[in-house]
């Protein structure tokens, strides 16, 4: 029955690939060509990577890192713009199974209790209807069985649109804007806080130093992608 409705409906409305503009056949979200040249970071493998020194100083951090590379001209670019501006929410979570899948085999996964999204401002969730990290944590999940939490950490004021402001800025700008509630039941826990994209990983930093007050809890990080030279997604 699913199949016959999907048939129908792209019939009706063709389902075509974010970055080549394909029309899918068979495939979800991305056609397959372009799904095999997504550059991937293998940050799951390193001892040590270029997205884990953005946080290792932070308190309870223990690794972390993004699953591709976001180039200014690559295929990245145009897969997250869909997820984020073309209200196409599920492919995040499409997104989310396939780093998990891949990701999985070098035991990345292993020990988390709770799946932690970066949580959006209520009024950006207003306008966008969605919070595409809660949608990557979600696709982490199913292929994990890790369960999302999303019951403690809280953003508490709007921010500009981070797109217009230089690093120190934006390091300003998110700097004490998340809140960890109820700290108590996150005593001792791992946590594997999910965001969409790096570039400063200010709001990531943002996040971690509010759980520095949880005694005993360890933190690993997860994006989707890693920008290069500071590039925004929205640009
Ligand atoms: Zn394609």
């Amino acid at each position: 029955m699913v199949s016959l409705c999907r048939a129908i409906a792209d019939v009706l409305s063709p389902r075509t690939c974010p970055i080549c503009g394909q029309v899918l056949a068979y495939e979800e979200y991305v056609c397959e060509p372009c799904f095999r040249r997504l550059e991937r970071t293998e940050q799951a493998v390193m001892t040590e990577n270029i997205t884990e020194d953005l946080f290792y100083r932070e308190r309870h951090f223990v690794h972390g890192g993004a699953w591709l590379f976001f180039h200014h001209s690559g295929p990245v670019r145009p897969l997250i713009h869909s997820l984020k501006f073309r209200d196409n929410p599920h492919l995040g979570e499409w997104l989310g199974m396939q780093a998990a899948r891949e990701w999985q085999k070098y035991d990345f996964f292993d020990e988390i209790d709770y799946i932690v999204p970066v949580p959006l401002h209520p009024k950006r969730l207003r306008e966008r209807g969605y919070n595409q990290a809660e949608y990557i944590a979600h696709g982490i999940s199913r292929v994990t069985g890790i369960p999302v939490d999303t019951e403690h950490l809280f953003r508490r004021e709007y921010t500009l649109q981070q797109a217009l402001k230089d690093s120190m800025e934006r390091n300003r700008n998110v700097q004490g804007v998340f809140v960890v509630e109820h700290p108590e039941e996150m005593f001792r826990k791992r946590l594997l806080l999910v965001d969409d994209v790096i570039t400063t990983g200010a709001t990531l930093r943002s996040c971690i130093q509010a759980f520095h007050a949880v005694r005993g809890c360890k933190i690993t990080i997860f994006a989707l992608a890693k920008t290069q030279n500071e590039i925004s997604p929205s640009q």
